[in-house]
């Protein structure tokens, strides 16, 4: 249990009047991290070694965000061009996680040419799910499911606080008073209630539905011309739709995962809702359409992830914002805290994803900038919502760079609550020794 000095308002009279006023509660916390997916938790682990009392909010049940609620469980990449530029807390908690569930780690010493995913790193998601829970309980946060901030407020002359950070705790109202906020919830939606600017394009990326349908066709001895027909009719008749399988029916036959889910956004309930439903009924259109085929009449559906995988939305806007020449460029700044490394990788539409390759030795950074939230001290942004345009965004998001980002993140606002001091009037050379001494690599 975490230690927390709390105190309940029940209004116990008034609640036996009137059962809608609800519980309230109000703690205090030294950092307050939002959102516990790749960055939230390596964000919210570190501030807590620094000594911050820390709270990590997370609507939904489970860590990991979309390594485990959306199945993507193949966090990349730790290394570039022959060596390790990613470590630390995301790769403990990686690395834990093979160990104890038996599995294996790619041979990192084997380049991979273009096929940049072979080094990312498959872990069994359950197992995941507990090492990072066992992570952040050990390092003293204070974790909590099924709650969302509902308003952020500046507190003046607070003292102790420069937050009031109001959430909708399930079966509560929590009122906590914080010094530094960290959003890392994907779409910068506590960012937006501090008041802080996004940024995003008229056309997303399309998100993808990972599930599994168990199907008994015999892909080396059906007619690929036939199914290929059938797959096309009922495009035209409706049963079924484009994005429903997004390399055509052979590939979808032999990797469910091949789909799109045009337009997928998460970063409000009724969008995370809607999204979800449209990528659940394409599972059961695809499955219904898979049943009427040769060897695919007891097909099932095997496995589906909790939700629909979500690629872009909403990016914080930052007191810098690394753009697609500084990352494919590699540069480099006094303030650089961690390193990144991914093809540019944006999935479109219709033309669906070229990856676009660094050139050999090329490393990009991250700025301490980056994660500063323009405008707004004392809140910072890292994970996919980084300060970023598109295209840098589409590499950057990543969940080892989103690992590095959060743990450079909560450094940072761990450091900024015990010393009293806003992120940056921190002594930089401070904040890179806190990371090395958690092991992260610092460009
Ligand atoms: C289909 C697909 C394939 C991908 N393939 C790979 C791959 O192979 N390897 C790789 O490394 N990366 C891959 N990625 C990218 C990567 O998975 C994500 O970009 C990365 O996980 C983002 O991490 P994050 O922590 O920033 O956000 P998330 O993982 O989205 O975590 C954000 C968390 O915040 C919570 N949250 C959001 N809003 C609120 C709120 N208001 N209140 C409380 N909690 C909130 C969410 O529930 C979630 O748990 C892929 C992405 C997709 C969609």
């Amino acid at each position: 249990m975490c230690a927390r000095v709390s105190f309940i308002v029940a209004f116990v009279c008034f609640a036996l009047i009137s059962p809608s006023i609800n519980a309230q509660s109000v703690e205090t916390a030294d950092v307050v991290v939002v959102g516990a997916g790749s960055a939230g938790v390596p964000a919210a682990i570190q501030a807590a070694r620094t000594g911050a009392k820390t709270f990590l909010i997370e609507s939904g049940s489970q860590l990991g965000g979309n390594a485990t609620s959306g199945g993507v469980n193949f966090p990349g990449l730790f290394h570039a061009w022959g060596k390790q530029v990613i470590a630390g807390i995301g790769w403990e908690w990686v690395e834990k996680t093979v160990a104890v569930s038996g599995g294996a780690m790619p041979d990192f010493a084997v380049p991979t040419g273009r096929q940049h995913w072979k080094h990312q790193i498959r872990v069994n998601i359950p197992v995941y799910i507990l090492i990072g829970e066992e992570l952040c309980t050990n390092s003293g946060v204070c974790l909590r499911y099924y709650e969302s901030p509902v308003s952020v407020e500046k507190v003046q002359n607070g003292g102790d606080a420069n937050w009031k950070l109001t959430t909708s705790a399930m079966g509560e109202i929590r009122t906590i008073f914080c010094k530094q906020l960290v959003d890392c919830t994907g779409n910068g939606s506590l960012a937006v209630l501090a008041g802080a600017e996004r940024m995003r394009e008229e056309a997303t990326q399309p998100g993808t539905f990972n599930y599994v349908i168990k199907h008994e066709i015999d892909l080396k001895t059906i007619d690929r011309k036939q199914i290929e027909e059938a797959y096309q009719q009922a495009l035209r008749d409706g049963t079924l739709e484009q994005g429903d399988s997004r390399g055509g029916i052979i590939s979808f036959l032999a990797d469910s995962s091949t789909n799109y889910v045009y337009g997928a956004d998460n970063s409000t309930a009724a969008k995370r809702t809607e999204t979800n439903l449209r990528g659940r009924k394409a599972a059961l259109r695809m499955l219904r359409f898979i049943q009427t085929l040769p060897g695919g009449e007891s097909a099932t559906i095997e496995s589906m992830s909790a939700e629909v995988g979500v690629r872009e939305t909403w990016r914080v806007l930052g007191e810098y914002v690394i753009t697609r020449d500084d990352y494919v460029e590699g540069r480099k700044w006094e303030d650089s805290l961690a390193y990144a490394f991914y093809p540019i990788d944006l999935h479109e539409n219709v033309a669906g994803v070229h990856p676009k390759h660094l050139e050999e030795g090329v490393v990009a950074t991250i700025p301490m900038r980056a994660l500063l939230v323009k405008n707004v001290p004392n809140l910072l942004a890292a994970g996919r919502c980084i300060s970023s345009d598109r295209l840098a965004n589409s590499a950057l998001r990543v969940q080892a760079t989103c690992m590095a980002s959060g743990q450079a993140a909560g450094a940072i606002a761990g450091l900024a609550a015990t010393q009293d001091v806003e992120p940056k009037d921190l002594d930089l050379e401070e904040i890179k020794e806190t990371l090395r001494k958690a092991d992260a690599i610092v460009p």
